[in-house]
């Protein structure tokens, strides 16, 4: 287990606060952040902890600014931005009153310089370009969490914004990077005598830095939609009531909404089926958001922002058996690829694995499903970057085929380990649909099947149709 230095910290329940994060869409524009300041302000009496993602759309630019900037382009870089930028400016525009709006002008004033630097930089030296690409990144949740603490502030709630770069504390692992012990002193050294003031914290999600002196300091990020990650790690170091993901659906759904086309909502579900859920694709929470909940076994909320009367998804410690259902949903993650790697000398010698798990390792490559026989081992990855290097360094020592286009669909239950049936029922529903690998998992709590991507669909419909209908 990370540790994240939470340890035995306690705040008595009145003063306990509740973590409320934003994602992208919920600030993506000026009507979308006036439902949001109304929300909060509806709010005040639970010490509301903000945090916010960039507004919808903006990670995605500055990634790809830095990319342009990387081909040498710094110019075509900063351009990409402009549109960007003005779309702060319309926001501000509409939101803000005088004083304010002008604070904010300048502080994105401020960061498209900065950033403009930056891409000369990348250009001119583009070795130096994973640090200087979450500087540039980090930007999008400085932004946000800046318009809306003035957006807050207008409306007359005591907001500040605290920097998230001296909260969250992590590696050196850009664009991925991990937490520190240090960062649960860190964020209650800069939140809670706020919170104790009555006043309400807005941070950027996602953005951290490491540790090191102040002068050595880099500014870091969690992976993409890590502002769920950010706000579970703030909650947990505050010891929060509950921490609320407020996105731009009802809650977790009982299959991707994107893939079919009305999936249900989960009123409740346990922590290790959220976690499965996450991690097998539900977009709607990043993957790491429920480790830190669990460890303080703090509630974890998730609502619609657009309509905030809605009671959402409550995750706690257990499932508690009230929706009557036999599985509890179903995620799938595409663009995965199958490696079959089978042993050439070391028939079934032991050492084998090891040899073949430390070349993932190696390439700091996550390995999602492994399926073994005698010779041979079959494992997938959605993760390409490292893909030809990877085949390259096992076929040192075994041959290997690899597999692309594929999907992993997956079904989570709790009830999967009382009901061992419930398995079966998920392959043969599928019968008609080619399978490339199934797992159970250890925890039986889910069971996953590969196959063709272009299968996704028909599979999760008719598997949708079978245990939600
Ligand atoms: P935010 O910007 O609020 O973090 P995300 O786009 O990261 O929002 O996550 C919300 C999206 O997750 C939804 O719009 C939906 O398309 C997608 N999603 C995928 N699987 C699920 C699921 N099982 N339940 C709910 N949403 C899901
Ligand atoms: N803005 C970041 C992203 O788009 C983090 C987040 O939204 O959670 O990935
Ligand atoms: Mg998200």
């Amino acid at each position: 287990m990370i540790d994240y230095g939470f340890d035995s910290y306690r705040v008595s329940m009145s003063a306990r606060p509740t973590i409320m994060k934003f994602g992208g869409t919920s600030v993506g524009d000026a009507q979308a952040i006036q439902i949001v300041a109304d929300i909060v302000k509806s709010s005040l009496k639970s010490h509301p902890v903000v945090v916010v993602s960039a507004i919808a759309g903006f990670t995605n630019s500055l990634i790809a600014s830095v990319d342009k900037a990387i081909a040498g382009d710094a110019r075509a870089a900063s351009r990409l931005l402009e549109p960007e930028f003005e779309r702060h400016l319309a926001i501000a525009a509409e939101l803000l009153r005088s004083e304010r709006r002008a604070a904010f002008v300048s502080i994105a004033a401020d960061a498209r310089a900065k950033i403009r630097q930056l891409h000369k930089i990348i250009a001119g030296h583009p070795v130096t370009s994973p640090p200087l690409q979450d500087e540039i990144v980090a930007y999008g949740e400085h932004l946000s969490s800046q318009l809306i603490t003035a957006v807050l502030c207008d409306r007359g709630v005591a907001a500040l914004q605290v920097d998230a770069r001296r909260c969250i504390k992590t590696d050196d692992n850009y664009g991925n990077a991990t937490p520190q012990p240090e960062t649960a002193a860190a964020v209650r050294s800069e939140v809670k005598s706020l919170i104790d003031a009555r006043k309400v914290p807005v941070l950027g999600g996602f953005i951290g830095s490491t540790l090191g002196g102040i002068t050595t300091r880099a500014t870091t990020t969690l992976g993409r939609g890590g502002s769920d990650f950010t706000a579970a790690i703030v909650g947990a170091a505050l010891d929060a009531r509950e921490i609320q993901i407020w996105t731009d659906v009802d809650g977790m759904l009982s299959a991707d909404p994107r893939v079919i086309t009305s999936p249900r909502l989960i009123a409740q579900l346990s922590f290790a089926e959220a976690a499965e859920l996450a991690y097998f694709g539900a977009k709607v929470l990043h993957p790491s958001t429920i480790l830190p909940a669990v460890e303080r076994n703090i509630p974890v909320r998730i609502l619609n922002s657009w309509k905030p009367d809605g009671t959402g998804t409550l995750i706690t410690a257990q499932n508690d058996g009230t929706s009557g259902a036999r599985l509890t949903g179903l995620a799938s993650k595409k663009d995965v690829t199958i490696i079959d790697i089978t042993s050439t000398r070391m028939l079934m010698a032991y050492g084998f694995l090891r040899r073949v798990f430390e070349v993932f390792e190696r390439f700091r490559t996550a390995v999602d499903m492994v399926t073994t026989s005698e010779v041979s081992v079959s494992v997938t990855v959605d993760d390409r970057r490292n893909l030809d290097a990877i085949v390259q360094a096992l076929s040192d020592f075994s041959e290997v085929s690899i597999e692309s286009e594929l999907a992993l669909l997956c079904a989570v239950g709790d009830s999967l380990q009382e009901a061992p049936e419930i398995a079966a029922r998920v392959v043969s529903v599928l019968e008609e649909v080619p399978l490339k690998m199934i797992s159970q998992a250890a925890s039986r709590r889910n069971i996953t099947v590969v196959l063709r991507q272009t299968d996704l669909p028909h599979a999760m419909q008719r598997l949708h149709e079978e245990f939600f209908a």
